[in-house]
């Protein structure tokens, strides 16, 4: 049965804040794909876990979102509520950090640094919120999160676990030295990456003992195109939107990369970015 009753739609329109068909592509660092049919931007963790609440209740497709830099959103939209997580605050405490979901691991890794604790370097380099990088266990540079995370506090429903804050534990340190450090590791994935075009991040797991970018390159894939979608010519494992890329032309360019791939070297290229949406 389709969860639009009209129940669930007067209650959906009842939800402050709530828009329809609120496009989604500029919520992505990609700039791809359709609108949610209903779209909500929280900072509350109660109102976040209330809407989820009410969603499971009713059988509403929900998905959370957060800076949506590991996301393909297909082109007929995504079905159901969208709830875009924004609460922000932070607390230092000692050699303790604690962010809420919706700051951006960037913003973080600068406040931590203001504060002069060491350890959190990395993160400059993960464009996501601390919420996305909880759920994934971000990680840059030879260092995961789950290395200084202590406490990710959130609620786990039966599908879709939601993070609304996380505590790091860093070290006292010169938080000049961690800024200068950040400033060099910002210099280089300048100029190995295309962080200048509109992109996912890394589109493929790295196989067990091998890389992803490696391995498109050595397929002879850099470049390679589809619309508007394609390989970068300076990293074998970015996918960039040159513009007006669809959903359909990524994912069949994904595909086309996988395809020959695993021909050419035997190895099955698994997707990193995550698919969301009506595919079908
Ligand atoms: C240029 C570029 C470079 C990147 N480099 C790296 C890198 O070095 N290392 C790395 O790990 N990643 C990297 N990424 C990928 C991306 O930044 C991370 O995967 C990040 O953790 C995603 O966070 P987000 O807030 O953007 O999540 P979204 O893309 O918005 O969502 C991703 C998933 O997280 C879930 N989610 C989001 N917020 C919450 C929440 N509060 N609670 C529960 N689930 C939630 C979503 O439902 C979805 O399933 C890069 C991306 C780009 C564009």
């Amino acid at each position: 049965m389709s969860w639009r009753t009209r129940s669930n739609l007067a209650w959906l329109r009842a939800l402050p804040g709530i828009a329809a068909d609120e496009p989604l592509a500029s919520r992505t660092s990609f700039g791809i794909g359709g609108p949610a049919d209903f779209f909500l931007e929280l900072a509350r963790p109660e109102a976040i876990e209330k809407g989820i609440d009410g969603c499971r209740e009713r059988g509403i497709p929900y998905l959370l979102l957060g800076a949506g830099t590991n996301l393909l959103v297909a082109d007929r939209g995504v079905e159901g509520l969208v709830i875009r997580v924004v609460n922000r605050e932070h607390e230092v405490e000692g050699t303790r950090v604690r962010a809420g979901a919706g700051l951006k691991m960037m913003r973080l890794a600068r406040i931590v640094a203001d504060a002069n604790l060491r350890g959190f370097e990395f993160a400059i380099g993960v464009p996501g919120t601390v919420g996305g990088a909880v759920y994934q266990d971000a990680g840059c540079w030879g260092k995961e999160l789950r290395e200084v995370l202590v406490e990710a506090e959130g609620f786990v429903p039966l599908k879709g676990a939601l993070v609304v804050s996380a505590t790091v534990q860093l070290q006292r340190g010169d938080g000049e030295e961690a800024k200068q450090l950040m400033a060099k590791l910002t210099r280089e994935r300048n100029e190995t990456q295309p962080i200048k075009t509109k992109n996912c991040g890394s589109v493929f797991k790295n196989p067990p003992g091998d890389s992803a970018g490696r391995l498109v390159q050595a397929a002879g894939l850099k470049g390679a195109r589809e619309g508007a979608a394609v390989v970068s010519t300076l990293h074998g494992n970015f996918i960039v939107n040159e513009g007006a890329a669809t959903a359909a032309d990524t994912l069949r360019l994904i595909e086309r990369v996988m395809v020959e791939v695993k021909r050419r070297f035997g190895i099955q290229l698994e997707p990193e970015v995550e698919m969301v949406g009506r595919w079908s």
